[in-house]
């Protein structure tokens, strides 16, 4: 175990913005009835039919734990992040806020390019930013894990999406960001990948960071760096699940991911941290 479950209610007993975990590095987050989605990865499919199939959205899995969304994030566009926000925007009608691979993808699969936005800001610009009903969204431009022996897996964008369904390795990683999310007076920073890039973070002491576990002993310093750079009040760890496993099996952790030692140099490296987990589906409120 990584770190205890936070309970329902552990962090802000008067919490009004519900977080629910929906494995990998997705999280669905509700305020006053508007819902943000962030890297939903829902079908999670086996490992054999990663390596052997074009992957194909899990219209049910979908269906039951994606039922409404206002705006779908893509952090980046690995497959375990990106396979399923088409198809849940096509559902639900959500927007899409990802990178030009995310907008190539949604566009090969029919999602009106109205509904869809590209977030990736021009050379030298400044992030862009966005509201989605009471949400205010940020997105830093930050770097992805080099996990696969030193090397980013599936390096590149995905500018030749003509074909859909497509397998694993064709969902390059595109441009990622650190999402800022500001709602109802909270700040929350989803870290998608255990990476980060200072420069653009600033030290904003988010009331709840979103972290990605799988692959952090990659990323030097990386609990040091995360405390030092944006000094969170508290930590959901996330993507420390094995996602080829279904979702309505009790979460199982990858091999070697080394979360309670990730655990352990943070609290080190910070002053008053809460860290905590959820179970798959579960949900915490601040
Ligand atoms: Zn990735």
């Amino acid at each position: 175990m990584i770190a205890e479950p936070f309970a329902p209610r552990s962090l802000a007993p008067g919490g009004v913005v519900r977080v629910q975990w929906l494995g990998t590095a997705g999280f669905a987050i509700e305020h006053a009835g508007t819902v943000v989605l962030i890297d939903p990865y829902l079908t999670r499919a086996s490992l054999r039919r990663c390596l052997l199939d074009r992957l194909v959205p899990d219209a049910v899995a979908i269906a039951r734990h994606a039922p409404r969304a206002d705006a779908i994030i893509a952090g980046h566009t690995h497959f375990d992040h990106a396979l399923d926000i088409p198809a849940i925007a096509l559902r639900t009608g959500a927007t899409v806020l990802g990178s030009r691979s995310a907008v190539a993808l949604c566009r090969a699969s029919g999602v009106p390019l109205a509904r869809v936005r590209d977030i990736e800001p021009a050379p030298g610009g400044e992030p862009v930013v966005a509201e989605v009903g009471p949400f205010h969204l940020r997105f830093v431009p930050s770097a992805h894990s080099r996990l696969l022996l030193g090397r980013v897996p599936f390096p590149g964008d995905i500018s030749d999406c003509d074909q859909i369904p497509r397998r694993a390795g064709r969902y390059r990683c595109g441009a990622v960001f650190a999402v800022e999310i500001r709602v109802a007076g909270r700040l929350l920073v989803h870290l998608g990948s255990a990476e980060l890039v200072e420069a653009g973070l600033g030290r904003t002491e988010p009331d709840l960071l979103l972290l990605c576990v799988a692959g952090w002993t990659a990323s030097r310093d990386f609990p040091e760096r995360v405390a030092r750079a944006l000094s969170p009040r508290a930590v959901l760890f996330s993507h420390w699940d094995n996602f080829f496993l279904p979702l309505e099996r009790p979460a199982v952790a990858l091999p070697a991911v080394q979360g309670a030692r990730l655990a352990e140099r943070l609290a080190r490296a910070s002053r008053d941290v809460k860290l905590g987990v959820l179970p798959l589906l579960g949900e915490v409120w601040i």
